[in-house]
């Protein structure tokens, strides 16, 4: 089924516990820091169910129609497919939604294309985890869910040995009692972001665990209205600007990061996939397709956030007059390159695909690690360059929009602002939007987002150590030297 942006409202109405500071949010759908995003998600399942999208936003199987981030791709053609998905999404939102529906839904995708790896660790309770993956995957693609995840501890809560040496609880989300029926959670997990709009979210380990965190050892998923689970939500950033003109981002696009926390929260075996098991709560990601196909997301999801910000530079360059003069052009081709670069990384992670015993193929998992890591390296300068090209530019401006409700100030403002290419109201409502996306609070928050979220950069240059073909790439060295004992 493929929902409407109705059905999805009205299912994320379900007496959710959202915090902002101590108010509790009873409906996220109408709360004035989340009605404008939870509005614009519910745009993009009206546009992915839009009869027009069909070819390129879903897919069939058995005669009925799923979202086509739910493909479990089996060609090149699949892959192209998704990507072309992805990238609908990912320009719907500029870039500008890192867990966009279509994120998670790939994780659990790839997770559920090898669900045998989910009964590779000594199954407990005789439960038959690869069931519970490959159930859950039906049903979230049957009712076309929305899924958030937060797949950390805590930060300060990753040595157990510190808080049990002062008698303490570590405050990480573990199982504290099971039974027939299911597992009882308690504890906290960071950072479910879009958790706030998302249906359920997945818990779950990136990193690595002791061998001692058994009990934390969880992965499972939880409706967002279970009873028991509160979202602890982050500064929301809708509210920063007066109007849309001020934050024509932010006001629209502020996807919302949350701690969930959890006391008491009963969770039924079927939705448990991973449970007593520290080594394979995180070797899931790794054996399976799942992280692989989250993080092609992601790269697509960069691309069109890259494209935004090329468009930028080069309209504000014009703005200034400064777009003719070499230095500044200069400035644009580098960017220009760059985004040319990442484009091509995109695409070559079709061509370089990688085929499982099972019949199904993903992208090269080497370019899309190193995509990530592109765009960890880059992000920041890119930002940095157009904001240098900005100058001054959004501080000229008056404090906020209203001065083009008042007719004798918008008058003056008009005479004095205005450039001879360019209205003085055009130039507010383009530099108001350069400083959204490259200054504001919201934009600092994207900055830490692409620093952050596959994990430090040190662990991204991991991924790229890891599957790097080192006998490959020293074997080039060994021809050499082997030759240089040859005589001359
Ligand atoms: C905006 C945002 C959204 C996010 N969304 C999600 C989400 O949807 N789901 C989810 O599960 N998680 C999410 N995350 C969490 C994200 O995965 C983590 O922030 C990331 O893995 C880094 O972990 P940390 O924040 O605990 O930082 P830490 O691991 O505490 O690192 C902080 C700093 O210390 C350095 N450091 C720490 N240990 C070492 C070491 N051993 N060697 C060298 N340097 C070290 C790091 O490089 C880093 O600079 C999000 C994070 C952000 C910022």
């Amino acid at each position: 089924m493929l929902r409407t942006g109705k059905e999805y409202l009205e299912r994320i109405r379900d007496g959710r516990r959202v915090l902002i500071g101590r108010e509790r949010v009873t409906d996220v759908t109408t709360h004035p820091a989340f009605a404008n995003a939870a509005r614009m998600y519910a745009a993009m399942y009206d546009m992915k169910a839009d009869p027009a999208q069909r070819e390129r936003m879903s897919f069939e199987e058995g005669g009925e129609r799923f979202s086509l981030y739910f493909l479990m791709p089996k060609s090149r053609e699949d892959l192209v497919r998704r990507t072309a998905c992805h990238r609908a999404i990912a320009d719907f939102s500029h870039g500008l939604l890192g867990r966009s529906p279509d994120h998670v839904a790939s994780s659990f995708t790839g997770l559920a294309m090898k669900p045998e790896v989910f009964d590779s660790g000594g199954a407990s309770r005789n439960q038959k985890f690869s069931q519970h993956v490959v159930n859950f995957y039906k049903r979230f693609r049957r009712e076309d869910l929305f899924l958030a995840y937060a797949i950390l501890p805590p930060q300060g809560a990753r040595s157990p040995e510190l808080y049990e040496s002062r008698d303490r609880q570590p405050p990480t989300l573990r199982v504290t009692k099971e039974d027939d029926s299911g597992v009882t959670l308690n504890g906290m997990k960071m950072l479910a972001t879009g958790a706030v709009f998302a249906d359920e979210v997945i818990i779950g380990n990136i990193l690595p665990l002791a061998p001692s965190q058994v009990k934390e050892s969880v992965t499972c998923a939880l409706p967002i209205g279970t009873p028991g689970v509160t979202l602890w939500a982050r500064k929301p950033l809708s509210l920063s600007a007066k109007s849309r003109a001020d934050g024509p981002l932010s006001t629209m696009f502020d996807e919302t990061d949350s701690m969930v926390v959890c006391e008491d929260v009963k969770v039924p075996w079927e939705r448990v996939f991973v449970h007593d098991d520290p080594e394979l709560s995180r070797a899931i990601y790794i054996r399976t397709p799942g992280h692989v196909m989250s993080n092609h997301q992601s790269n697509v999801r960069f691309w069109a956030k890259l494209r935004l910000l090329v468009g930028l530079a080069s309209k504000i360059a014009k703005s200034n007059g400064a777009h003719a003069i070499p230095a500044v052009r200069e400035t644009l081709g580098r960017l220009a390159a760059m985004e040319a670069c990442y484009a091509g990384m995109i695409e070559g992670q079709h061509q370089g695909l990688e085929r499982l015993p099972t019949g199904h193929v993903h992208v090269n998992r080497r370019y899309m690690y190193a995509a990530v890591n592109y765009a960890l390296e880059n992000h920041a300068g890119i930002c940095d360059l157009i904001r240098t090209l900005m100058g001054g530019g959004a501080f000229q401006l008056p404090a906020d929009s209203s001065v083009l409700e008042d007719p004798e100030l918008a008058r003056i403002f008009e005479s004095y602002w205005s450039t001879l290419e360019q209205s003085a109201e055009e130039r507010l409502r383009l530099f108001k939007l350069a400083w959204d996306l490259l200054g504001s609070e919201f934009a600092m928050r994207h900055d830490q987002y692409e620093k952050f979220y596959v994990g430090p950069s040190f662990v991204v240059r991991n991924y790229n150590f890891m599957y790097a073909p080192w006998d490959e790439l020293e074997g080039l060295v060994d021809g050499i030297v082997a030759a240089s004992a040859q005589p001359k």
